[in-house]
């Protein structure tokens, strides 16, 4: 929808296919139903937080950068809003006038939109586009095809990786693919009990089998049922190698952060000291949250009923440290089902970084997350989008 609403009417004559019922399916439901469609960090800012290939956008994120998309939008009547983090939203916290917008622009620059047109092919004559097949069986001609298909996260919304076919089917590479910013499955026997909690201000790190540190971080995370999910774990999910198996991975919780061991254990000294004949199960509400309690003092492997007084200082120390560094086996990556974005996609080797045209395919352009590039939570992935599809629309344009 960027792109054809960028491309010089003057210059080219757009077909827009979409195999849904109406544009922008994904769209509406982005930054839960508020439509986060960028962030005000300046480029050098973003490229740090794209996980896969930042240097490909370099030159798209230049030309055409969140300013630029604010300046977009708010010419076409979006009234915005900057929030927390630099996260841009529409002034109405509603999504579907991101979708709007776009659709008037499309209307003002004379593209012809199909709904309900799938493309099941891409057609080429001698290393060159020369149109699509649609999924009725009609043969477009076309001297540049723009495949913005997306990836495979969210697949009721359109997105099933139908590019990553069309891009294989040409001979063109695509990496391998796995859901990111998504929650992690993790041991059930601590996890189950505890969904529905919330944490702040909680230190992640995970290691390998080994022992060596592949992520730490800290902030904000929420037990579920299967496992854990909130900020800082999307975050992991998304920094994590894709072709990690997550299965032989350890998480480590440090539940008082902002505390050094030895303040901590400080601190347990004064709680004991204050409640010597109190049992050590009733002892730790002002530590943990109430549905934590029973879970800490059993991790503990000190008695429940013990009196405070009777915790020798080899005890109290072992539970210092099991608080500074809850031990939680993953099991797996959660599914494209709940996965934000997809990480891997068209191998960006094959693709010109200023244009998005495919190397050694003249015509045939590839943009937003079809592509091997994706980023944190913060507006960046529809920048992604954004910046790529304003790429491709110079590049068609002629500009
Ligand atoms: C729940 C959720 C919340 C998100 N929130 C945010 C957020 O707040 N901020 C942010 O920056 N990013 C967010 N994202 C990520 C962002 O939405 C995507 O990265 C972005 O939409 C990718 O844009 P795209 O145009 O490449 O692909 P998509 O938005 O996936 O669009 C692809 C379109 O192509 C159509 N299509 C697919 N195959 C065919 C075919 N064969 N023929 C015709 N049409 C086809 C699909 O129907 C679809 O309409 C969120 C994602 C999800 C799932």
């Amino acid at each position: 929808m960027m792109c054809a609403g960028l491309i010089d009417a003057h210059k080219a004559d757009v077909l827009l296919l979409e195999k849904n019922e109406k544009l922008g399916k994904k769209l509406f439901i982005t930054g839960k139903g508020r439509g986060n469609l960028t962030n005000i960090a300046d480029v050098r800012t973003m490229l740090e937080c794209i996980s896969s290939n930042p240097k490909f956008m370099y030159s798209a994120l230049y030309s055409f950068d969140s300013a630029a998309t604010m300046d977009y939008f708010e010419a076409l009547g979006l009234k915005l809003k900057t929030e927390r983090g630099g996260r841009v939203f529409p002034l109405s916290d509603h999504a579907y006038e991101i979708t709007d917008c776009l659709s008037r622009r499309l209307k003002q620059n004379k593209v012809n939109v199909c709904l309900k047109s799938g493309v099941k092919k891409i057609l080429t004559d001698n290393g060159r586009v020369s149109g699509v097949l649609s999924a009725d069986g009609r043969e477009i001609q076309a001297d540049c095809v723009i495949v913005a298909t997306g990836g495979l996260s969210y697949p009721s919304t359109g997105s099933t990786g139908d590019g990553f076919s069309f891009a294989r089917e040409l001979g063109l590479k695509v990496t391998d693919t796995c859901p990111s910013l998504v929650p992690l499955n993790a041991d059930k026997t601590i996890c189950t009990p505890l969904a529905g909690v919330s944490l702040k201000n909680i230190g992640v790190s995970i290691t390998d089998r080994k022992g060596k540190k592949l992520f730490e971080d800290f902030g904000e995370l929420l037990f579920t049922h299967n496992g854990l999910s909130g900020p800082v774990i999307l975050t992991a999910s998304s920094r994590l190698p894709k072709n990690t198996d997550i299965s032989g991975l350890t998480l480590h919780l440090d539940l008082k952060k902002a505390l050094s061991f030895e303040q901590l254990d400080e601190r347990l000294i004064r709680e004991f000291k204050e409640n010597p004949n109190k049992q050590f199960k009733n002892s730790v509400g002002s530590l943990f949250v109430h549905k934590m309690e029973e879970m800490m003092v059993a991790l503990s492997g000190i008695s429940p009923e013990k009196p405070c007084n009777s915790i020798s200082r080899e005890e109290r120390q072992g539970f210092a440290r099991i608080i500074k560094n809850v031990e939680i086996s993953l099991k797996g990556r959660g599914s494209y089902d709940e996965a934000v974005i997809t990480k891997g996609g068209v191998d960006v080797r094959q693709v010109d970084p200023k244009t998005m045209e495919a190397k050694e395919i003249k015509g045939l352009y590839f943009i937003g997350e079809v592509l091997d590039v994706d980023a944190l939570t913060g507006g960046f992935n529809l920048q992604i989008a954004w910046s790529t599809a304003a790429a491709a629309a110079r590049a068609v344009s002629g500009s």
